[in-house]
């Protein structure tokens, strides 16, 4: 059996969680009634994925980025690089915003995180690698008593009730990108303002980047088909769905330099122009200064 490291899990913990497969059989219910009712929602500190805040923000009738003042605050998922979002707790305090005396009050559209408790999702891959292998950790706190109810069911079983397939897979792209990020460490090197903009909106902010998808400027870029715009641009669950999906492989474009959607050809070459043009400019200049330097160093001998 192996140990995780404790800094890769996502939750603070007390107790170093083992690693165990899906087939692990664990005894656990949570219920209304339950002594510790609302214990593990009073003290928060739970991480939203892409389609967690894609899914709240249509629980709230809320545009993303109301969303994301209202209910989330960003935090930094490696130093100077990407960044992640968490659930906002009350004003003041560390419960969740959602918790009511009767329970979760987005309870169908709760957060990958909440779901999973009291099990954790550990993804790992190797570098430069998108195959991603999963593992499960039981995490046992001392406040949550579901721990002690006669029920055993296998992993797999848990994650079937409590929807996580569904939320895995719409969550996975993303996971892979934070993965890939972190383990390519210097041969990518530190992301752009830029590219931390995108990565930002692409995956948070679903409603603005639908609008940048929307707008002239990408559509003279990116040759998208129409049938695929089209399915991608609407208000439904099914096509913010798509929208996200897609979202994952513009990010893996622009981040990584996969391309899997196509360019109109003249427009790429016309960026591909200014980008050397601005290079080029960018080494004139650099070499001015230089001369410059050399030129004044030069005055100093002279005196
Ligand atoms: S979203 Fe619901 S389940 Fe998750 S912490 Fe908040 S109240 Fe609890
Ligand atoms: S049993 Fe655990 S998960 Fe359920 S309310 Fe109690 S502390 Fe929360």
């Amino acid at each position: 059996m192996n140990t995780p490291d404790p800094k890769n899990l996502p939750f603070n913990s007390p107790v170093v969680p083992e690693m165990v497969e899906g087939g692990k059989v664990i005894q656990f219910q949570c219920r209304k009634g339950i002594a510790c009712w609302n214990a593990c929602c009073s003290n928060i500190d739970i991480s939203l994925t892409p389609y967690d805040i894609l899914r709240l923000k249509r629980r709230l009738g809320l545009a993303s980025a109301q969303f994301l003042q209202q209910y989330a605050v960003p935090y930094e998922l490696e130093k100077d690089g990407i960044a992640g979002i968490k659930l906002k707790p009350v004003a003041g305090g560390s419960a969740c915003q959602f918790m009511t005396p009767e329970g979760c009050s987005v309870y169908e559209d709760r957060p990958t995180a909440c779901r999973y408790y009291p099990v954790a999702l550990l993804s790992m891959r190797k570098q430069d690698e998108y195959t991603d292998t999963h593992s499960y950790a039981l995490v046992k706190e001392e406040h949550c008593l579901g721990h002690n109810e006669p029920r055993s069911l296998t992993i797999d079983d848990y994650r079937a009730e409590q929807g996580l397939p569904e939320y895995d897979a719409q969550g996975r792209g993303w996971r892979q990108l934070v993965l890939k990020k972190m383990s390519s460490g210097p041969t990518v090197g530190k992301p752009s303002v830029k590219s931390r903009q995108l990565f930002f909106m692409t995956c948070y902010d679903l409603d603005t980047f639908r609008a940048f998808v929307d707008s002239g400027p990408f559509n003279e870029l990116y040759d998208v088909p129409e049938a695929e715009r089209q399915a991608m641009l609407g208000d439904s669950l099914e096509a913010e769905q798509a929208l996200l999906q897609f979202g994952y492989r513009f990010l893996r474009q622009v981040l990584f330099g996969e391309e899997s959607i196509a360019l109109h050809k003249e427009a790429a070459e016309k960026r591909r122009e200014q980008a050397r043009a601005k290079a080029q400019q960018a080494e004139r200049e650099a070499a001015e200064k230089l001369a410059r330097e050399e030129d004044m160093r030069d005055e100093g001998f002279d005196d």
